[in-house]
């Protein structure tokens, strides 16, 4: 085993909700250090680093050697620690005792926690942990002085069989809590220096400006994209468009982030976090009845889970020709005097969609729009080069990697009808959600063709 950044963000990119994605996690991990260094939306540079393919960039390796240890703990406490699932993570730092234990090239008595100061030797004897402080400082570590692709032929090893391995060990871990440690400030009075001058008071009050100062924005900023991606956009509440942050600027929207706790002992964090309007919807939040609020946070899981799903497909991107098929159609949906097919003539659906409900709907938008559809995508592939086969076959391979998702859920009691949804949901993710009416019509539009759910009707 290694300890490198490959590693170490391996581990944690187990121990996080399904909703954060990796490149936000590790683009955040790496902004600690190097502030004007963002590769929060870089799927590639991400992946690369996490299999240990790629060396961290100068701009990480140059800065972390020198940076302020406090400081970075500071920083994860706030921006790292919400993006993590703290139910993961007792096992998630046994799995970084366990890499650390095993990497023969760490001596004993090297710092590896640069953060506490804490050698391999006092780290292996140690069970209580601060755990933004442990994070901080293996991070600081592995910035400053591993070389990344030496983890290469073990990275394979860290997988969520391998953090599992470690979940009935848990109890050997105790999480304690810093933030009843006084803040660290800038603020030092030297030895012999006149503190009467200003009075303890004022510096205790000046010590407590700096800090509150300390927290700006920018923690709630990276919680206000994380929930916004998995909510698309919307407001819980009201469903308006608050819009989704791309490349780092936010929507125009005003939204704020709200925390729905259902007790007052409740500690908030991204499990209760929803983001909302500001103002009118944040506020009707105070006067909600603990049933209100299960509700949103109920509607906060589904559309987790529904983001959580489309990422499967992330590595699916569909050929921008489709944006123009999309637009010819949307045009022509509502037209009254389209040419209709007899039921008769378009392929049988019943066998391999079993769901009537779902089957009555594309045959009834498929006897108005088979024929128009199909002249337009007719005519694109002369004009445009639209390759209709090829679009079939990709919306093929996102139905077949969102399918199998679904063979854990039995609680989804329409599974092609779910299916077809988040079929439309990527696609739309993609061309904009303007064209959702058109992405229904060509989805309905490739089940007729036999592009989609088409394993059943080749097995009679
Ligand atoms: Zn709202």
């Amino acid at each position: 085993m290694k300890l490198c950044f490959g590693s170490f963000m391996t581990v944690l990119k187990l121990c996080k909700p399904k909703s954060v994605k990796q490149k936000l996690l590790c683009g955040t991990v790496l902004l600690s250090v190097a502030p004007l260094y963002d590769i929060r939306n870089e799927d590639g540079t991400v992946h690369d680093l996490l299999i240990c393919r790629s060396n961290l960039s100068p701009q990480v390796t140059d800065k972390a050697p020198t940076a302020d240890a406090q400081e970075t703990v500071g920083y994860f406490k706030k921006n790292i620690l919400p993006l993590l699932d703290a139910n993961k993570m007792k096992s998630g730092i046994l799995a970084l005792k366990d890499i650390i234990a095993k990497d023969n090239e760490i001596k004993p008595d090297v710092v590896v926690d640069r953060a506490s100061g804490k050698t391999k030797a006092d780290i292996l004897k140690q069970t209580s942990f601060a755990l933004e402080e442990f994070l901080a400082g293996l991070f600081l570590y592995t910035a400053s002085v591993v070389n990344n692709t030496a983890g290469k032929s073990f990275i394979g090893n860290i997988k969520a069989e391998y953090i599992e391995s470690f979940d009935d060990r848990s109890d050997e871990i105790a999480l304690v809590n810093t933030s009843s440690k006084p803040t660290t400030t800038a603020l030092t009075v030297q030895e012999g220096a006149q503190i009467d001058v200003v009075g303890v008071e004022t510096l205790i009050t000046i010590s407590d400006q700096i800090a509150k100062l300390m927290v700006f924005e920018k923690p709630e900023k990276d919680m206000l994209v994380t929930l916004l991606t998995e909510s698309n956009g919307k407001c819980l509440n009201c469903g308006n468009a608050l819009g989704i942050p791309v490349r780092n600027k936010l929507p125009s929207s005003k939204c704020e982030v709200v925390y729905l706790t259902l007790s007052a002992t409740e500690s908030q964090g991204y499990e209760n976090a929803v983001a909302l309007c500001e103002g009118a919807c944040a506020k009707e939040v105070e006067v909600m009845s603990v049933d209100e609020k299960k509700a949103l946070l109920a509607s906060k899981r589904r559309c987790a889970e529904i983001q959580a799903f489309i990422e499967r497909t992330e590595s699916i991107r569909f050929p921008k020709e489709i944006e123009t098929v999309l637009r010819e159609i949307h045009k022509v949906k509502n037209l009254s005097e389209l040419e209709k097919t007899d039921l008769k003539d378009l392929v049988e659906i019943e066998k391999k969609i079993h769901e009537p409900y779902l089957k009555d709907k594309i045959d009834a938008s498929m006897v108005r729009l088979y024929k128009k559809v199909k002249d337009i995508c007719g005519r694109l592939e002369q004009e445009i080069g639209f390759d209709t086969q090829m679009f079939g076959e990709m919306m093929k391979s996102a139905q077949i990697l969102l399918s199998s998702g679904l063979k854990d859920k039995p609680e989804i009691t329409d599974p092609q009808e779910f299916v077809i949804g988040l079929l439309v949901e990527k696609l739309s993710s993609q061309v904009g959600q303007q064209h959702k009416d058109a992405c229904d019509i060509i989805i309905g539009y490739l089940v007729k063709r036999c592009d989609l759910f088409n394993e059943n009707a080749k097995q009679s």
